[in-house]
């Protein structure tokens, strides 16, 4: 899998939370949910395929299927919540994260 994350923008969120049966999202139009069919029903090579047409879908959909908080991501992402700090008076960088969060950190503290 790729470890670079596209952005997921709030509608897709909540067009796959509404999808996969969770709170904080709404039906997407007719083509966008077949297409979600599509996604949840297809294997790993054929959803690269999707993810090259429609990445930010195949990112919503692979982190409510394999992460284990990506309900509570997507939820927030829909809801424009920073993931991170669930701040919701924005502004939100294309990340999803609020500027604060999105700033570069180390990960283990001053060098
Ligand atoms: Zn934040």
């Amino acid at each position: 899998m790729s470890t670079n994350s596209p952005t997921i923008p709030p509608d897709v969120a909540a067009h796959v939370l509404f999808h996969y049966g969770q709170e904080g999202g709404y039906q997407a139009g007719s083509f966008t949910t077949d297409l979600l069919s599509a996604m949840g029903k297809a294997d790993p090579s054929n959803l690269d395929r999707l993810a090259l047409g429609f990445p930010a879908y195949v990112a919503a959909i692979t982190a409510i299927q394999y992460d284990p908080d990506g309900v509570a991501y997507l939820q927030d992402i829909a809801a424009g919540r920073c993931p991170r700090c669930k701040k919701d008076d924005g502004p939100n960088t294309p990340s999803g994260h609020c500027e604060a969060c999105a700033q570069p950190m180390p990960l283990d503290g001053a060098r």
